[in-house]
């Protein structure tokens, strides 16, 4: 029997617009809670994407990333600075395969520091659960008996696919004009690696498996597809396993979110359908992640991780002190769930949320008028009440 570990270090990394601000609302709820626990969680603090430019001239530098790998879990804000947009469209010769990675500045990790870190830990299961709150379902798109109880977890593979894989470029055509590509490349040993994750999430949640590709059109897909059968056939008969194609599986998901459990996706599919998920919360804002390199077995933390809302940086109300941090407040409770294997308290501090959303202040992506430092507040608030003293 494992012993209770007491003592954390969390990297974190605010990164650009919002994320400083509700990474800062996180880190409140991270101490309020580890306090009241008798946990002593250490902080370290270091810049990423524009923020780390704009100091280093790299978005992102090597101490960073061995600083991630080697504490207990990093809290990642946002990136996307736009001051950075004509940087980054910079146009640069292809990136052809066998070139050495880093090397060329196509490689979309030299072009995105959180691309960089989830690349080089090699965090390739993107969790992404979410849920239809109660006391936020009127102000979802969908009738209240289609959404109500709605519970899913999106599995985004993040390290692979279109993504990252080559060749790709802007190349200029000798008759004048340009051609872009991208490859979407899977081997079989990342297709079974993030599917052993899904049928594993699989198992803690309802045991069933919606695996989403574009078999029909797409030699990606046809191999992502029977890798993900061969598995569950061979290692996972007790998870009920189907397959969607993607657009059947963004209609289906429009139509019924209540028939879904876990949803495992590749990198451009995953990112689509997860940001999709997010409508049944009710605001992008509400959305947490878990980026991880596997799925240890109950119980035992997992290293490394990022926990990293899945919103952006939304430079349209950055700086202004109201953007929802709720997003970043639930991949804290992810991190005690997964990074510390303290799962009660993760639930402390799902409930609390759910508990502040029926009668707490809001803000206006909510319907509400209040700031992010008064949300944050009156979740700490509910989360004392809730715990023992
Ligand atoms: P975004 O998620 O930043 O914003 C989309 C919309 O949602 C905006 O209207 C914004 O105000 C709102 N919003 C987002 N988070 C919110 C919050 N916590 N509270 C209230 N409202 C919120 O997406 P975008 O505008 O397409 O992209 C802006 C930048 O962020 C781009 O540079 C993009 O590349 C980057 N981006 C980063 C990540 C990441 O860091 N993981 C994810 C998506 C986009």
């Amino acid at each position: 029997m494992s012993t209770r570990r007491d003592e954390f270090t969390v990297l974190v990394l605010g990164g650009d617009g919002i994320g400083p601000e509700v990474v800062g609302a996180g880190v409140e709820v991270l101490l309020a809670v580890a306090k009241r626990e008798g946990l002593r969680v250490e902080i370290e603090e270091d810049l990423l994407h524009g923020a780390a430019w704009e100091r280093y001239g790299t978005f992102c530098r090597d101490e960073t990333v061995a600083r991630a790998r080697e504490v207990d879990a990093v809290l990642v804000g946002a990136v996307g600075d736009p001051r950075f947009d004509d940087y980054l469209a910079d146009d640069v010769s292809p990136v052809e395969e066998g070139t050495e990675a880093g090397a060329v500045a196509r490689d979309p990790a030299d072009k995105d520091g959180l691309m960089r870190l989830r690349r080089d830990l090699d965090v390739f299961a993107g969790l992404r659960p979410a849920r239809a709150f109660e006391a936020l379902v009127e102000r979802t798109p969908f009738r209240p008996e289609v959404v109500r109880g709605a519970d899913l977890m999106v599995l985004r593979e993040l390290c692979g696919g279109a993504y990252f894989g080559l060749p790709r470029g802007i190349e200029r055509l000798p008759g004048g004009g340009r051609r872009a590509y991208d490859a979407t490349v899977y081997t079989e040993a990342e297709i079974e690696r993030i599917a052993r994750v899904g049928f594993e999430l699989a198992r803690r949640r309802r045991r069933r498996l919606l695996s989403v590709d574009k078999a029909n059109v797409m030699e990606s897909g046809m191999l992502w597809r029977e890798v993900v059968s061969d598995i569950g056939a061979r290692e996972y008969p007790d998870v009920a396993l189907t397959h969607f194609y993607a657009d059947n599986a963004a209609y289906q998901l429009a139509r019924a979110p209540r028939d879904f459990d876990v949803v495992l996706a590749d990198n451009l599919l995953g990112d689509l359908l997860s940001d999709q998920a997010g409508a049944i919360a009710g605001s992008l804002g509400m959305l947490p992640s878990a980026s991880l390199a596997g799925l240890p077995p109950s119980g035992e933390p997992a290293k490394p991780g990022l926990y990293e809302p899945v919103h952006g940086s939304a430079p349209d109300i950055a700086g202004q002190g109201i953007a929802n941090p709720l997003g970043t407040i639930l991949s804290v409770a992810m991190m005690f769930e997964y990074g510390f294997a303290l799962p009660a308290l993760a639930r402390r501090i799902e409930d609390a949320v759910e508990r502040t959303l029926a009668t707490g202040p809001r803000t206006p992506d909510l319907g509400g008028e209040a700031g992010s430092a008064a949300l944050t507040h009156a979740v700490i608030d509910a989360c004392r009440e809730s715990g023992p003293g």
